[in-house]
């Protein structure tokens, strides 16, 4: 923690007393820093060196008169003045400098056991990443491995570092607090053997993040409050009507009471979005006084289809219900294909065999090989000549496989011009061109429309991959005018993909419903790097029931026919 002690100190304008610890974390943090922006290493050697004086001093360097401090072994004239200069203004002007010109995102990383200057600098330089979220995501592509330093050992530990982190952080992506959300469930309801307890909130409302669990319970405050004690959680909010709780996973645990009667109310009231309870409310769909039985009571009193919790997100829903117009939203099961997976051939785990067999296995019926085009150096992408080899093996594999079939595709990246990747020739040998930005992330609105406009208007364009680039909880995407390119994506008969990858969720599902206006097709695709990938569909799914999709608005729950349909279709936009 001493790094950001040292960066708060730095943000806290008042003066803070500087004692020996403060001192010797600001010439250890500069040292690092310095280390990361590839000074000199025997400058950098000697604030380190200093840092190490300092902290073992068994005086106060402030209790010191100023020419003793220059005396002091180890200490000299340079590093003297700026411990002179601590003292009198709390700052150290050219910790402050290295400072400014270090994304937050690499100071973060200075945080994450196992990664010491030397690596981050790699990460920041060669890999060109500046977050927790995007190394993060970097470990699950491999993409580590390919640098010096970085062994497969190494990639595991600093993977599994920087999940810990940010876990600690309080905010999850769903799939991450799934299982804890689940067994804390079984747990609560076992424990508390007869009361109930209702789930409710963000976890019942699928939403992406999960920063609490919540359940309403007809259980007093004070046997909740016994329990939670008795098993060492740490109160953090109580009064008569809720109470939270918060244990080691550092996740807050809020427990709403209800009597009998108004349990389920409570929990209808709690699982809805603020939109559509202001709808409900002013509708006058429901009796405050009334003891509701279940959820459903509350609906079929009102006479409207029940509305399952994760879909209370607009006021519109309601009218929807009421002319018994709910969508019949898709379910995992009617996922027909693996559209976006990787390879070995780029910087997947599984061998195209081993990705189809395993999609044969899960009862899918064709599987859309995607790996990185050949910008995508760090990903392994592939070259022309490669592609050759990659197209006859999947020749092969279908002969064996049918009536299983494997699409020969590509992710191909947009350029910085918004070109495409191969030439036309090239691209003409793809069934399905998925194209998707991968770099130079970093970009205005303006500069983002025209890459992406450009690469949904190709010809050769029949998906667009993670619409935003954002990897939730740690990078926010690149801006883009949603609404623009959903319609260029109409209007060019251009799949808009919804990464399923937890952590992506991209197009996000708050604007299917634009998508789905316009006439866009959806497709649910698990972006998987390896079989294990596959499971990702599931918060695709998820995401996608949120926004109401159904099964017919949605590429990868298509037939295998109709599937070949699609693509001699989108063949007819190339040039003869
Ligand atoms: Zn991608
Ligand atoms: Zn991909």
């Amino acid at each position: 923690m001493a790094y950001f002690r040292a960066y708060i100190i730095q943000k806290i304008p008042e003066k803070y007393f500087m004692d020996n610890y403060a001192i010797a974390d600001n010439f250890s943090l500069l040292a690092k820093l310095m280390d990361i922006h590839g000074e000199n290493s025997f400058k950098t050697k000697s604030y380190s060196v200093a840092a190490f004086t300092i902290e073992k001093l068994p005086a106060e360097l402030s209790s010191l008169p100023q020419d003793k401090i220059f005396s002091i072994k180890g200490i000299g004239e340079t590093i003297g003045k700026k411990i002179i200069e601590q003292l009198q203004t709390s700052e150290m002007a050219l910790l402050n400098e290295y400072l400014a010109k270090t994304p937050q995102g690499i100071l973060e990383m200075l945080n994450i056991k196992g990664l010491g200057p030397k690596k981050i600098a790699t990460v920041w330089n060669d890999l060109e990443i500046e977050s927790l979220g995007e190394l993060l995501y970097a470990c699950y592509e491999n993409r580590l491995l390919l640098y010096k330093g970085f062994g497969e050992k190494t990639q595991q530990s600093i993977k599994e570092a920087i999940e810990f982190y940010l876990n600690n952080k309080g905010n999850y992506l769903y799939a991450q607090i799934e299982s804890f959300a689940e067994t804390m469930h079984a747990q609560l309801v076992k424990d508390f053997n007869g009361k109930k307890l209702l789930q409710t909130g963000d976890y019942r409302k699928h939403s992406e993040i999960i920063s609490k669990l919540e359940w309403v319970t007809n259980a007093s405050s004070g046997e909740v409050n016994e329990y939670f004690e008795k098993n060492g959680f740490k109160a953090i909010n109580q009064s008569e009507e809720v109470a939270s709780y918060k244990g080691e996973e550092n996740i807050e645990l809020i427990f709403h009471f209800a009597d009998n009667d108004a349990l389920y109310l409570k929990q209808f009231i709690t699982s809805s979005s603020e939109p559509f309870l202001t709808e409900w409310i002013q509708q006058n769909l429901f009796d405050k006084e009334k003891a509701y039985k279940s959820e459903e009571e509350i609906f079929s009193d009102a006479k409207i289809d029940f509305i399952p919790a994760w879909l209370r997100e607009t006021a519109k829903v309601i009218d929807d219900a009421k002319q018994h117009r709910l969508p019949e939203v898709i379910q995992e099961k009617d996922i027909t294909a693996i559209i976006h997976s990787h390879s070995k051939w780029s910087d997947g785990v599984n061998t195209i065999e081993e990705m189809a067999r395993a999609a044969v296995e899960k009862g899918l019926q064709f599987l859309v090989i995607s790996d990185h085009s050949k910008t995508a150096f760090y990903a392994n992408g592939l070259t022309e000549e490669r592609l050759i080899a990659q197209h006859q093996e999947i020749d092969e594999l279908n002969k064996k496989l049918s009536p299983f079939k494997i699409f020969k595709s590509i992710e191909s990246d947009i350029l910085n011009d918004g070109n495409l990747d191969y030439s036309n020739e090239v691209l003409a040998t793809f069934d399905v061109v998925i194209a998707s930005v991968h770099s130079n992330l970093k970009m205005s609105e303006e500069k983002a429309m025209m890459r992406l406009l450009k690469a949904i208007e190709n010809p050769y364009t029949s998906i667009l991959g993670h619409m935003t680039g954002r990897l939730l909880l740690s990078r926010n995407g690149y801006p883009v005018d949603h609404k623009k390119i959903i319609e260029a994506c109409a209007a060019n008969n251009v799949v808009i993909e919804l990464n399923a990858h937890p952590r992506r969720l991209d197009i996000d599902w708050r604007w299917i419903d634009y998508a789905l206006e316009k006439n866009a097709l959806i497709s649910i695709d698990p972006d998987a790097h390896e079989i294990g990938g596959y499971r990702d569909i599931k918060y695709g799914v998820l995401a996608a029931q949120k926004a109401g999709l159904t099964k017919e608005q949605n590429l990868s729950s298509f037939s295998l026919p109709a599937f070949e349909n699609f693509v001699a279709s989108q063949k007819t936009k190339r040039p003869k």
